[in-house]
């Protein structure tokens, strides 16, 4: 488990605005609970440019590996046209699990930054150190409301 602002990413990423990012990310989120998808969002930033946005889609396709990071890269590698999406630092609402985490290290995204820990399946905190920065806390209080709103509505 991750604690908070496990990394320092202004070396990597510059003067982010984590705030403008990971409110898009959490927009996202709540489309995913409208569309009865598990609460989850995230956002590719590139220089800061919004270049991909999604939420999952496991419910809606039937892809038990549409998570919503997994949607993100793949969308953000398709809008760049290539594999490598180093320089790019991915906003999510909730920790990636193993395989989201794992397709950020193979795709040589440079950061993650999330709002709430997944006790249950979160792997961020078990990335190795220099492969991915990562930093977590960022409107985690937001999350967490929305994560109680969603559990209201099932
Ligand atoms: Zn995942």
């Amino acid at each position: 488990m991750a604690g908070p602002a496990t990394t320092d990413l202004t070396a990597t990423i510059g003067r982010v605005n984590y705030e403008l990012y990971m409110s898009a990310a959490l927009a996202e989120a709540r489309e995913a609970v409208r569309n009865g998808e598990a609460l989850d969002g995230a956002v590719a930033v590139l220089d800061e440019a919004l270049v991909a946005r999604a939420h999952p889609q496991v419910a809606t396709t039937g892809d038990p590996t549409a998570h919503a990071v997994m949607v993100v890269v793949r969308e953000a590698a398709r809008r760049l046209g290539r594999a490598d999406l180093s320089g790019l630092v991915v906003f999510a609402a909730v920790e990636p699990c193993a395989m989201c985490v794992g397709a950020l290290i193979e795709a040589d995204v440079d950061g993650l930054v999330y709002a709430t820990p997944d006790t249950k399946a979160g792997a961020a905190g078990s990335v190795a150190p220099g492969r991915l920065s990562v930093v977590s806390g960022i409107m985690e209080r937001e999350a967490a409301e929305l994560r109680l709103e969603a559990a209201r509505r099932r």
